[in-house]
């Protein structure tokens, strides 16, 4: 195994080649903001200010971030001696269509309820500036651990609220202190808009399959919202599933948001137990395709469970889908087999 040394904020640290920049930093105590650990996120954006960062590490980022050496800590590999900074505003210039991910505000929550006995809803007050478009999502931040969670925007950008879901995860701490220690009139800390999984006006004719598992559901909300508002003129098929019937949420809601609207199909999916009224007993990914049959020249949006992702993706993929028609966020998690990242996680 070799090693080189980086350089970041006034200490060296020495890394190895064969393990994840963002890993041998935080293990060091050499703290960066991060959250998925996969370049989705972008919590831990950096730029590199001496040397040069392999390839993959820049993988997904728009051409003008990598032009000023922006690059993933998560996805880097170094192969030889570093200088890095975290990317700031002031540091890199942002030319996103006037969104900017690096953005950062103090947002108030405003409501909190629960949508089923395992999801809470939160609402945030949305900052003045803060503009993103339905489907996108945000990075939280709990500021005396330096914690950091993606979490999916279920609103519109017209509503002056920001509405998420937040599954509780065993043992988890983002999301249990987002359900039972952060009350009403708190104030916390929110960057972003981040995410290309948003609806596009411009296919506004192609049938669209939004595909969803758990709070994939919150992302598809907005969504659908926004594609009947734009008066989205292809068939919309919602998929929402859960292990059973009591995991599912805003069957009401999504009926009532749809009204008479002859374009739009809702499934609900549970893969244990009695099929819920109008929905499907199975795995979501089968009931798709037995629904659907041939998918070609249908758009998919995907979101929740990384793996359930993947593998409603695979099979779109082998029914007429191409990388192409399918937008995706998938919830990835920080595993606990990481214990470097772990101990310096709180
Ligand atoms: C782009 C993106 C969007 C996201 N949107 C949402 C959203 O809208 N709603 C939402 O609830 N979550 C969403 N997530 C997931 C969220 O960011 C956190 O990962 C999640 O809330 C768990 O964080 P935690 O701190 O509570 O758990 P941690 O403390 O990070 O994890 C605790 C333990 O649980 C395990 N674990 C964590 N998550 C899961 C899981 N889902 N299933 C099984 N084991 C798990 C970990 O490996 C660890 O062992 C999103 C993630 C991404 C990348």
């Amino acid at each position: 195994m070799s090693h080189i040394t980086v350089q970041y904020k006034g200490k060296t640290y020495t890394c190895d080649t064969d393990r994840p920049l963002l890993s041998s930093l935080l293990s060091q105590g050499g703290f960066i903001p991060y959250s998925c650990q996969g370049g989705l996120c972008q919590a831990c954006l950096c730029k590199v200010t001496q040397g040069s960062v392999p390839k993959e590490s820049q993988h997904g980022l728009d051409k003008h971030l990598q032009d000023q050496g922006c690059f993933y800590p998560c996805l880097c590999k170094p192969n030889e001696d570093l200088s890095i900074e975290v990317a700031t505003k002031e540091n890199v210039v942002f030319e996103e269509k006037g969104i900017s991910s690096f953005d950062t505000y103090t947002s108030m929550v405003i409501d909190k309820s629960w949508l089923n006995p395992n999801t809470l809803r939160l609402c945030l007050v949305r900052p003045e500036p803060l503009q993103y478009k339905a489907g996108q999502f945000i990075n939280l931040t709990q500021s005396e651990n330096n914690l950091t969670r993606s979490y999916s925007l279920a609103s519109l950008p017209c509503e002056n609220f920001m509405e998420l879901h937040i599954k509780r995860v065993v043992n988890g701490k983002m999301s249990n202190w987002l359900c039972d220690t952060l009350q009403l009139g708190d104030n916390i800390t929110i960057s972003g808009p981040s995410g290309d999984c948003y609806y596009q006006q411009d296919h506004a004719t192609q049938d669209l399959i939004l595909g969803g598992v758990g709070t994939g559901l919150a992302p598809l909300y907005g969504i659908l919202r926004d594609a009947i508002e734009s008066n989205h003129q292809g068939h919309i098929y919602l998929f929402h599933a859960s292990l059973n019937a009591e995991g599912l949420y805003y069957q009401d809601e999504i009926k009532e948001i749809v009204g008479d609207v002859t374009n739009f199909t809702y499934i609900p999916c549970v893969l244990h137990g009695d099929a819920p009224d109008n929905g499907k007993q199975g795995a979501i990914d089968q009931i798709i395709i037995d629904s659907l049959g041939d998918c070609t020249g249908k758009r998919a949006y995907l979101c929740g469970d990384d793996a359930v992702v993947q593998s409603m993706k695979e099979r779109l993929l082998q029914n007429g889908l191409t990388n192409d028609d399918i937008l995706a966020d998938a919830f990835t998690f920080i595993n606990e087999g990481d214990q470097n990242t772990q101990a310096n996680d709180s």
